[in-house]
């Protein structure tokens, strides 16, 4: 029972990642009607269209029209996690995030996690330019270019459909990731992650800083696929996570054993803030 709370985030997680797919296979081969279609375009309950605006923008750049159903779906995934979700399509939703933190997970257990062959610092911006990248080649092409090569759609559709090959294509990231970099695809190479951060920067949900618990352990940097977003904190300089790259997976949360770290709201940071003013100007 104490591991089920201690990774509670994770198998939740877990759970949402596996009925995402579930729902996408019944809807298929049983004509299941909760949720139909891929983690590009869905429908849910055959009526609230869900359309992931980095697809939507490479059609748009591919010259495509774009149906109300499409610019629907877009409005009400950007509402969810512009406003609350941030980063978490990729934490809570993505398949290949499965994929990518067991790659994690076997860094840490053969204690290999520094291990890079190509260095983290020098690409550290490429997953930017790489969104532009396919974005200009949707152009060129006349197609959405990253949908042809990307890993969530094809293990979406292979989970639905078929895997076919694409199964290689998965074990390439898995493997990459493992030997090759750290974090290699989510963190340096992927435009959907980049997309949802980039949308989710003004989310209310963060992970909140207690100063006052922490002891400087360093257990949250290990287990963070972006430790970068937790340096302000652990330095002290922030009292919440603020970097846009945090995809709100809670594990920090998990592994912190002095409380120092738990999910918050915005606002309530601020009044927080403001108390802590009061106090020590009132002493
Ligand atoms: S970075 Fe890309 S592949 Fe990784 S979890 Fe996010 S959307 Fe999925
Ligand atoms: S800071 Fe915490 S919630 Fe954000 S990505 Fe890292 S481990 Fe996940």
């Amino acid at each position: 029972m104490g591991s089920i709370i201690k990774n509670r985030y994770l198998i939740l997680r877990r759970i949402t990642q596996i009925l995402i797919l579930f729902l996408y296979f019944t809807a298929n081969y049983y004509g299941w009607k909760i949720l139909a279609g891929n983690l590009s375009f869905s429908k849910l309950f055959d009526t609230i269209p869900l359309a992931d605006p980095f697809a939507v923008l490479q059609m748009a750049f591919a010259g495509a029209v774009i149906s109300t159903d499409l610019i629907i779906g877009v409005l009400i995934i950007l509402f969810f996690y512009g406003l609350i979700g941030g980063r978490a399509y990729c934490s809570w939703v993505c398949p290949v995030n499965m994929i990518t933190d067991l790659a994690a997970w076997v860094r840490r257990k053969t204690h290999h996690e520094k291990d890079n062959l190509i260095s983290a610092q020098k690409i550290k911006k490429f997953r930017y330019f790489f969104l532009v990248i396919m974005l200009v080649v949707s152009t060129l092409v006349g197609a959405a270019a990253f949908e042809f090569i990307s890993p969530i759609g094809i293990f979406t559709r292979g989970i639905a459909f078929t895997l076919g090959f694409g199964w290689v294509w998965l074990l390439v990231i898995f493997l990459f990731d493992t030997f090759v970099l750290k974090n290699g695809w989510c963190g340096h190479i992927c435009p959907v992650g980049v997309m949802y951060s980039i949308i989710g920067s003004k989310n209310i949900v963060r992970v909140y800083h207690e100063k006052d618990n922490c002891t400087n352990c360093g257990e949250c940097l290990i287990v963070c696929p972006e430790n970068q977003v937790l340096s302000p904190v652990i330095h002290k300089k922030s009292d919440y996570i603020s970097g846009i790259e945090c995809t709100n997976c809670g594990r920090c949360i998990e592994v912190c054993n002095d409380n120092a770290l738990k999910f918050t709201l915005r606002y309530l940071i601020k009044q927080k803030k403001g108390e802590n003013h009061e106090k020590t100007a009132n002493s």
